[in-house]
């Protein structure tokens, strides 16, 4: 609202009920737009300004019925976040540009025409210099970059979280979804537990519970999974911060406070948190405005396969790993980077699922998703459907990794160390038999030379083509 004076300006929110009922949204991910929505409204008309909250059939035709409504003139709103929007709303209304980053789309531009590889870690630093953040004069504090040596580390059995923080619901809140339910709209997932706040004062409290509970043991954690807890140390503000209610410069500015008063705070967990607000987060939203719109089409596999049903009902797969995130999914509509990156992703891209359908699929379950986050994501960075454009190699892995970083494989009738058989882990007979049929694209990476080469070690190669395709079917068939 920087721009905006009670006195003077209208402020108009748009329910669009096309939105609504155009996919099988996750139950908390709507809930969570609309009632933050109506309680912004709220917290406005509080501060004196004259709000004006309609639904509508479309966000357009919103606007266009509040100008003839109210005989308004010029219609002011931020840069919207998807193509699509911004093409739909461009000549109803002027663009203020968005501050829910640090770094404007032109600016990102200006960076991306400058360099051969968009590479984050390129981007990344310049950030780091650009906004002094852990800097020593022109040196990175510690003398390193990322001290990701020391992240990334499996849980230990034994550790302990602090209990979760629950948010209270008000009056606002069990409207929204009561209306939710009785809508006749179908829904993934369920309703709402109190994970998630809806309101500023919610966002800040997380922001705050964050700093004082988690951020010490964020990086060593940080890619770890386990099925006893479902947020680890993570911050749970990507809802927040990608919705308006934080802005990425107050979140960085906590942390640092909270590294400030805390010297003893590994700098490895700080500067690891960082980078995702400031290096990632921005660089994959420059990415999403640097590249057209048709870049979300892209398909270089020529996958084709249709979304796994497990995907929709967990308790079509035996495969704890995928059974358990998925189940956390409906549960909360969130999972942290490493499930979504290593287990589903990898997932879809190594059963041929067609990556439009995959990316469908992540914008509606998460809470967090929004087109800018989940294009670049999913075709550039997970299913590398973009033919590298995005990153220098595709992110494929077999059971090995997942039984390394996390809990499930012990509970799983599947041994992740057994490429063939009855047994074998679906994750790792499906990774060779990825890497024995687009052999020859991969091969031309120079980044995946070591972990291809290995496959004319293999003595089971014509077993792994066999299999891996019965797997195929049998996953596309509900039945692994
Ligand atoms: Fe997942 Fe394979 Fe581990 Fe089972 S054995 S949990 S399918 S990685």
């Amino acid at each position: 609202m920087r721009v905006a004076n009670p006195d003077s300006d209208l402020i108009l929110f748009v329910e669009s009920e096309r939105m609504f009922a155009a996919q099988k949204w996750h139950f908390q991910r709507l809930y969570f737009m609309i009632s933050a929505a109506r309680h912004f409204a709220e917290e406005l008309r509080g501060q004196g300004f004259t709000v004006d909250y309609r639904k509508a059939p479309t966000t357009r035709d919103g606007i266009m019925r509040a100008r003839t409504d109210h005989g308004i003139e010029k219609v002011l709103t931020v840069e919207p976040s998807s193509h699509r929007l911004h093409k739909e709303l461009s000549d109803l209304a002027e663009y203020i540009p968005s501050d829910f980053f640090l770094t404007s789309r032109q600016d990102f531009i200006g960076w991306a025409k400058g360099q051969k590889k968009l590479l984050m870690e390129n981007f990344y630093r310049n950030q780091r210099i650009r906004l002094d953040i852990l800097m020593e004069g022109d040196q990175p504090m510690g003398g390193q970059w990322n001290f990701d040596e020391l992240n990334r580390q499996p849980l230990p059995k034994d550790h302990s979280f602090p209990p979760y923080l629950l948010h209270e619901s008000d009056e606002i809140d069990h409207q929204v979804i009561t209306e939710i339910g009785d809508s006749g709209v179908e829904f993934f997932g369920a309703k709402p537990d109190g994970s998630w706040a809806t309101t500023r004062k919610g966002a800040l409290k997380q922001l705050k519970t964050f700093c004082r509970e988690h951020l010490e043991n964020f990086g060593a954690y940080e890619d770890a999974m386990t099925e006893k807890n479902w947020a680890l140390h993570h911050s749970l503000l990507s809802p927040y911060l990608n919705i308006g209610l934080l802005h990425p410069g107050e979140v960085v500015d906590a942390v640092l406070d909270e590294f400030a008063k805390r010297p003893e705070l590994p700098l490895a967990s700080v500067e690891g948190f960082i980078r995702q607000v400031i290096g990632w987060r921005e660089y994959v939203n420059g990415v999403y405005w640097f590249f057209d719109e048709q870049y979300r089409e892209s398909n270089v596999w020529g996958s084709t396969g249709p979304l796994p049903p497990l995907l929709e009902d967990p308790s079509k797969t035996k495969m704890r790993c995928l059974n358990q995130i998925v189940s956390d999914i409906q549960s909360r509509a969130w999972v942290h980077h490493i499930p979504r990156l290593m287990v589903l992703s990898n997932f879809a891209l190594i059963t041929g699922t067609d990556p439009g359908l995959f990316l469908s699929w992540m914008r509606r379950v998460f809470i967090d998703a929004a087109d800018w986050v989940m294009v670049p994501n999913v075709i550039g960075m997970s299913m590398h459907a973009d033919g590298g454009r995005m990153m220098s190699k595709p992110y494929l892995a077999g059971g090995s990794y997942i039984s390394k970083m996390s809990d499930y494989c012990d509970g799983c009738p599947f041994n992740p160390k057994e490429r063939t058989g009855e047994n074998a882990c679906p994750f790792t007979t499906l990774y060779w038999h990825f890497i024995d049929e687009n052999y020859d694209d991969l091969k031309k990476n120079h980044r995946m030379a070591r972990q291809i080469g290995g496959i004319y070690r293999l003595s089971d190669r014509e077993r792994i083509r066999e299999e891996g395709t019965a797997k195929i079917k049998a996953i596309r068939a509900g039945k692994l």
